[in-house]
């Protein structure tokens, strides 16, 4: 396979994408251990085999990293070669892959059509910290929603993702990061998660995940399976908007940390920033974060808080953030807004930031303003896809401008 060289600084990946996956053959990541035993049959792997066939595969696809079946050494190779013929388990084609100034690393995949649709493409965000490192994963390409300060929000939605397609994401990033272990690692021994650099997996790339529940939650559910990917349910964190009829059902079903993207206060604010308040206003929202299952001091909800210059930064809106939260287990995330060409807003002042955090912090909420990451590869918050798409408009134009078209 074809291996991308490692990028400079801050700059694309030349054309030498990873071999996209044949898209004629049925994959068997991201299905469930019912469903590997189906496939298991339907190629004839007799019903007492099919268990240990299935943890031999789970082991392989999820511990192991495998992405070839010949790795699968202690599978026949009769078996390998029955299994090869009939489904797949190749990664997607990685269009790109840039690495920031600051370490933070930015994916662009292309996934094939699912029925009569086209290829599309969706971006992941790797952002490494003192340690731990985090993977920003997408759900959806595009997004139905139109929060007003977002990137994502301005196209149009084209498909949800699949549980394959969300958990190839955490895949690649740990094959690019060197991330999955080398050498003999037996079966059933115990996976050793010292040492990972994709120690965290949130849920806020591109999407809203609770508008594509079941195929999110089959990817967490594999993700933090104990005999494969491994990653703590307290180290996987969901944001939403605010579906609310999907929140309790996130917490019951995959039990992993919750984010709500606040934003406002004020109703009639957040209908204009947050448009899905208009359906589930604030109070509705901060009911089901009260009834959050599993929610308790030691398990908080972040509520992410946008910072826009003279639009919901006062220190009033500060106080009332306060005490709308108060009897919430919570934590509070200021994001400094970032900006895209033609967007509407402008980041607060640095000053006014930091005077809403001490009235925040004052409150009893620590260290709650994020920092902006790998600005220079734009893979910061809401920003993801419009980048590459608009690098792409760019590199048209320059080809046209090259070789201006006939007639
Ligand atoms: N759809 C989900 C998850 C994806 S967005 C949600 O809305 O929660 C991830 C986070 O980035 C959300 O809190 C979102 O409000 C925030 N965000 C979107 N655009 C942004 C921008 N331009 N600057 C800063 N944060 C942004
Ligand atoms: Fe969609 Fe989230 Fe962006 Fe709103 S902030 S448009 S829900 S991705």
């Amino acid at each position: 396979m074809s291996e991308i060289e490692t990028i400079a600084t801050g700059t694309t990946a030349p054309a030498t994408p990873l071999a996209a996956a044949p898209a004629d053959k049925p994959t068997l990541v991201g299905m469930d251990r019912a469903e590997l035993a189906e496939a298991l049959a339907g190629i004839g792997v007799p019903e007492r085999q099919q268990r240990m066939r299935v943890a031999q595969l789970w082991h392989w696809l999820y511990v192991r990293g495998a992405s070839d079946f010949s790795e699968m050494t202690n599978i026949a190779k009769d078996l390998r070669t029955v299994l090869a013929g009939a489904f797949t388990i190749h990664r997607p084609e990685m269009v790109s892959e840039q690495i920031s100034s600051d370490g933070t690393r930015k994916w662009l995949f292309r996934f094939p059509p699912r029925g009569a649709g086209r290829p599309v493409e969706i971006e992941t965000v790797y952002i490494p910290e003192e340690g731990r490192g985090t993977l920003c994963v997408s759900s959806q390409v595009g997004c139905t929603l139109t929060c007003t300060f977002c990137h994502t929000g301005t196209q149009r939605l084209v498909r949800n993702l699949t549980a394959e397609e969300i958990l190839s994401q955490i895949l690649v990033a740990r094959d690019r990061l060197g991330d999955f272990p080398k050498g003999e690692t037996p079966e059933g021994a115990a996976v050793p998660s010292e040492g990972r650099l994709v120690t965290n997996i949130v849920m806020m790339g591109m999407g809203e995940p609770l508008y594509n529940f079941d195929n999110v939650k089959k990817a967490l559910l594999i993700a933090s399976d104990g005999d494969g990917l491994s990653l703590s349910k307290r180290r996987i964190t969901l944001s939403t908007s605010g579906v609310v009829p999907m929140i309790e059902r996130t917490g019951a079903e995959i039990s992993c940390m919750l984010a709500i993207s606040l934003h406002a206060v004020r109703d009639d604010l957040r209908d204009e920033l947050v448009p899905i308040n208009k359906k589930w206003n604030i109070t509705a929202l901060l009911d089901a974060c009260r009834a959050y299952p599993g929610l308790n001091n030691a398990r908080r909800i972040t509520f992410e808080y946008v910072m826009l210059k003279g639009v919901n930064d006062s220190l009033a809106d500060a106080r009332e953030l306060v005490r709308l939260l108060k009897g919430i287990p919570a934590k509070i995330n200021l994001i400094p807004f970032n900006p895209w060409p033609g967007s509407p807003y402008e980041c607060s002042d640095w000053e006014q930031i930091e005077a809403f955090a001490e009235v925040v912090n004052r409150a009893g909420y620590a260290s709650p303003i994020r920092t902006p990451r790998g600005r220079d590869i734009f893979a910061a918050c809401g920003q993801l896809k419009s980048e590459s798409e608009k690098m792409r408009a760019r590199e048209r134009i320059a080809l046209e401008t090259a070789a201006p078209a006939h007639g």
